[in-house]
């Protein structure tokens, strides 16, 4: 404990013990449990706060509504951090191959049978054993917070409830509900896209609503465990089919259907037979049969960019800094990469004796991650505009260049690497443990 000076209308003023750390972050999600385990491990003294306790993970229960596909560089960075193993005890589902189409009509309005124009990415051709694993996003949480449950450098708070949150380079505070206060020398915005940390940082946002909404299912399926993902391109939204862990000798896929929100509130309220029924008539015939409706879910869909990343004692990552179109699954991928190069900048300005919460050091941070992230964002709006549309001539381009890329091994190799975060992205961390 220590205690600190503040200075309150011109006057100096002596105020409580606050528990002091050299880091706070505020959101122990998948980003925050994360950054925490990075530092933690560098000796950095870290608190985390989050609002709410993850439910234990029980391996005969349903696979979770929520779950991400994380790509080979989150999964370096996981198995550097050592969470890995804990994911790998509870479950997860690998994917080698990931089929990618958009859908054509005949005159009539028939879909058509054939795929012309369908691309399939397959791991053996980069001599990958898998392209990615479709997680839970309370398993990989989970994990990383048993990584850091074991350090002694980091304690966690949770559930806390924030009162107040104030920043400066001489030093950050915030208060709980219950009247404890925390001083740092840096806090860590990891809350999340509606975060507060932003907002009490007064960190504007460019922010655009996208026209579709996004249904999560999770359905029973026949025919084991699945190695394949499916996505559809419509002109309402993707329409995507990934495989989930075998749980309890029955299996389970993620259905994930993108559409204008007048079709999903329609299929919200349609029976768990309906449902059924129009997923069956609506995605491939070559799916294994969908025998049950577990869950579902919708989410609207919204991109955002924190217009800065960092102000004095203060920073952000993850979804409080930015969140993505879906589509392709890259949000928390995106996320991963904000950690690796945070930790990394705030690991050398602490051995270098830096103030981490200073402008100079924050602003490395920002530099190695805006250009990234909004590439990122751009490639995703670019594939939502250009398949949300009828227009004639664009959509026979389009299908020209999947069709294209579909035939160009190269191409098909690259985009590969791309997703999985080989090539154009960063994942280190590596011989800091
Ligand atoms: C439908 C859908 C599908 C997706 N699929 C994928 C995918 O396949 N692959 C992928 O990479 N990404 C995917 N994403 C994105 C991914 O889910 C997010 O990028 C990821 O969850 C962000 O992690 P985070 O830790 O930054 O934020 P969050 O997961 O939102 O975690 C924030 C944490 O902060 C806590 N918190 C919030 N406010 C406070 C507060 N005031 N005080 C204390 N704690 C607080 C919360 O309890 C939570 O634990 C998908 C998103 C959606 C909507």
């Amino acid at each position: 404990m220590q205690a600190i000076t503040n200075y309150v209308d011109g006057m100096m003023t002596e105020v409580s013990d606050a528990e002091h750390y050299e880091v706070l972050v505020i959101g122990g999600g998948m980003v925050g449990a994360a950054i925490a385990c990075a530092l933690g491990q560098q000796q950095i003294k870290v608190a985390v706060f989050d609002r709410a306790q993850p439910e234990h993970f029980q391996p005969d229960q349903l696979p979770d509504l929520r779950v991400s596909a994380l790509s080979f560089a989150s999964e370096q960075l996981l198995k550097n951090l050592g969470a890995w193993q804990y994911m790998e005890q509870m479950r997860m589902c690998p994917y080698r191959r990931m089929a990618v189409w958009e859908k054509l009509h005949l005159p009539g309005g028939r879909e058509l049978d054939k795929r012309p124009n369908q691309t399939l990415f397959d791991a053996s051709e980069i001599n990958h054993d898998q392209l990615g694993f479709i997680v839970e996003n309370r398993v990989t949480q989970l994990s990383l917070l048993k990584t850091l449950e074991q350090l002694d450098t980091v304690d966690l708070y949770c559930p806390a409830s924030i009162e107040t949150m104030s920043f400066s380079e001489e030093g950050s505070k915030i208060t709980l509900a219950d009247g404890r206060e925390f001083t740092a020398n840096l806090v860590i915005g990891a809350d999340g896209a509606q975060s507060k940390v932003r907002e009490n940082a007064g960190i504007r946002l460019d922010y655009r609503d996208y026209q579709q909404q996004c249904l999560v299912a999770t359905v029973e399926i026949e025919g084991g465990e699945q190695d394949i993902t499916w996505q559809a391109f419509t002109e309402t939204g993707p329409e995507s089919f990934l495989p989930l862990p075998d749980t309890n000798g029955k299996s389970y896929a993620s259905i994930v259907w993108y559409n204008l929100p007048e079709n999903i509130s329609r299929l919200m309220k349609l029976s768990d037979q309906e449902f059924v029924n129009e997923l069956t008539r609506t995605f491939p015939k070559e799916l294994p049969g969908i025998t049950r409706l577990h869950e579902r879910g919708f989410f609207p869909l919204a991109r955002r960019h924190a217009l800065e990343y960092y102000k004095s004692g203060v920073v952000l990552a993850g979804d409080a800094a930015h969140t993505i179109n879906p589509l392709a699954g890259q949000g928390v991928n995106l996320g991963f990469q904000d950690v690796a190069s945070l930790a990394e900048v705030l690991i050398e300005a602490h051995r270098a004796g830096e103030q981490l919460g200073s402008l100079e050091v924050l602003e490395r941070y920002e530099k190695a991650r805006r250009q990234g992230n909004q590439l990122m964002m751009n490639t995703m709006d670019a594939f939502y505009h250009a398949f949300s549309n009828d227009i004639k001539p664009l959509k026979m381009v389009r299908n020209i260049a999947l069709g294209l890329a579909g035939a160009t091994k190269p191409a098909v190799k690259e985009v590969m690497k791309y997703a999985m975060g080989i090539s154009g992205s960063k994942m280190s961390l590596k011989e800091k443990r």
